[in-house]
């Protein structure tokens, strides 16, 4: 028992050192015992456990110029590379990237009138690509359209996904390149990609809060992704309303989704109704700040303003501030890095 127990604060520890180089993208070992409140001998031995993983590097090993003038930085290895998936109803982009948040040679390709085993080849064959320029990858992380078994990698029954039902796209990668993939839905993956790379940093509660043609919530609680479904679209805000795919009666997103060609006119009218989603989200959880992204930049530079407004004096709330309320990061552009930072947060930490 009490083995484990060590075992257990040893990894929390060496997380949560890891997680700090990556929000701080360099750090000296004075400054991450002062910001983990970790002893500097306990700081010591992971720096050089982690060093030892190949994870990450002192500032002079690559940078010369550092050498006898500043204290050393830890910094993470850009060396180090994750294969990133998003797939979504359209297109599946496949990307490398690396820890420190920066994706490079995307390709997208467009999908039509698919089967999960022509959809398994357009991603592998990019994969092969990538795989011939990148030598040190550590996995494949995987942002994807939902409803899925995260545990198992398996898509679900996603609707109006060319009639693609239980797709265990994890299981095909496993297989084809015997690297450790994880997948997660794109909503969730964007939330955590908020956390190392974007505006979240070290907030514990926070919501991100996507809508394409259906909207969902990644829901992170004491800094760790929430197991509750996100799935703020079908909450219904008009029982008498026109049925929705998922059986019930006027669902949010029936009202609230953005289409990639939003007509501005319709702009107010999109952020009143991604207001209703807002205040059942605070309502229910009770975050610091919600993120919002995927198209909801779409509807104007002004939209995180319109919907503040729109819900001004109409949640309960038991924190004495507002509840922030911004655009994420990287806004369209969340579930690819998402689909990098899923990775880091599974596989890592
Ligand atoms: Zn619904």
């Amino acid at each position: 028992m009490q083995a484990s127990n060590h075992t257990h604060t040893k990894i929390n520890n060496k997380n949560f050192i890891l997680k700090e180089i990556i929000i701080n993208k360099c750090i000296t070992r004075i400054d991450l015992a002062k910001f983990t409140g970790l002893t500097k001998m306990t700081v010591t031995n992971i720096v050089n456990e982690l060093k030892s993983d190949g994870l990450i590097l002192e500032s002079d090993e690559f940078d010369n110029q550092n050498v006898g003038r500043n204290p050393i930085m830890l910094c993470i290895n850009p060396a180090k590379t994750v294969i990133g998936v998003y797939l979504n109803r359209d297109y599946a982009e496949i990307f490398a990237g690396d820890m420190s948040g920066n994706i490079y040679d995307d390709t997208r390709t467009y999908l039509r009138d698919e089967t999960t085993d022509s959809i398994n080849k357009k991603i592998s064959s990019c994969i092969d690509k990538l795989l011939k320029k990148y030598k040190n990858v550590l996995g494949i992380g995987i942002s994807a359209i939902g409803p899925l078994d995260s545990e198992n990698g398996i898509i679900l029954d996603p609707p109006n996904f060319f009639g693609i039902k239980n797709y265990c796209i994890k299981e095909f990668l496993q297989n084809e390149y015997d690297l450790p993939v994880y997948v997660e839905n794109d909503m969730n993956t964007s939330a955590i990609a908020e956390k190392y790379w974007g505006f979240a940093g070290d907030i514990p509660d926070y919501i991100y809060l996507g809508a394409t043609n259906g909207i969902g919530a990644g829901i992170v609680m004491g800094g760790h992704l929430s197991r509750t479904i996100g799935e703020i679209g079908h909450v219904s805000i008009d029982i008498n309303g026109a049925k929705c795919r998922c059986g019930n009666n006027g669902c949010l997103e029936m009202y609230a989704s953005i289409p990639h060609n939003i007509d501005p006119e319709s702009h107010e009218e999109k952020c009143r109704y991604l207001a209703h989603g807002v205040i059942t989200l605070i309502n229910l959880f009770d975050p610091g700040t919600i993120f919002l992204g995927h198209r909801i930049p779409l509807l104007g530079e002004d939209a995180p303003d319109k919907i503040k407004r729109y819900i001004k004096n109409r949640y309960i709330s038991k924190s004495s501030n507002d509840v922030e309320i911004k655009f994420s990061k990287f806004g369209r552009r969340s579930p690819k890095y998402g689909a990098v930072a899923i990775f880091v947060e599974r596989h890592i930490f």
